[in-house]
């Protein structure tokens, strides 16, 4: 190991890390120093370019659904919160994060579009609101 070796690159998240931040009702992932790829994941090197450099960042956690499918049976833990939708939102500000929305029954309960807001939760997951 030299002293050259030294890393600019921010720790990386943990699973652990990520949910705790979730729970405290906050979106972290990274932006891509070299090419500016935003993503919510765990990872060590960007997607797009390969590069290590990666900045934590937290993302404002609103934005619009894009697709969903509606939920009538549960999984254990999601077993009191039917009918749901699992959900693709694209952030304004970041990627595109799947997450959950509670007490949708049909498509015109949630227009494609639909603004929407991550929530801070108990629940599992991550949750998000309609909003104005
Ligand atoms: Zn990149």
């Amino acid at each position: 190991m030299t002293e050259q070796s030294q890393s600019q690159q921010s720790s990386p998240l943990t699973v652990k890390e990520f949910q705790e931040k979730i729970h405290d009702g906050e979106i972290e992932g990274y932006v891509c120093r070299k090419c500016g790829h935003k993503q919510i994941d765990i990872i060590q090197y960007c997607p797009v370019c390969h590069s290590p450099d990666l900045e934590k960042t937290n993302f404002s956690g609103k934005g619009k659904v894009l697709t969903y499918t509606i939920e009538f049976v549960a999984p254990e833990p999601f077993m009191n919160e039917v009918p749901y939708v699992w959900a693709i939102v694209q952030l304004d500000d970041g990627p595109k994060i799947t997450g959950w929305i509670q007490f949708i029954s049909k498509p015109s309960d949630l227009p494609v579009g639909q603004r929407v807001a991550f929530k801070k939760s108990y629940l599992p997951g991550i949750v998000f609101e309609k909003i104005v």
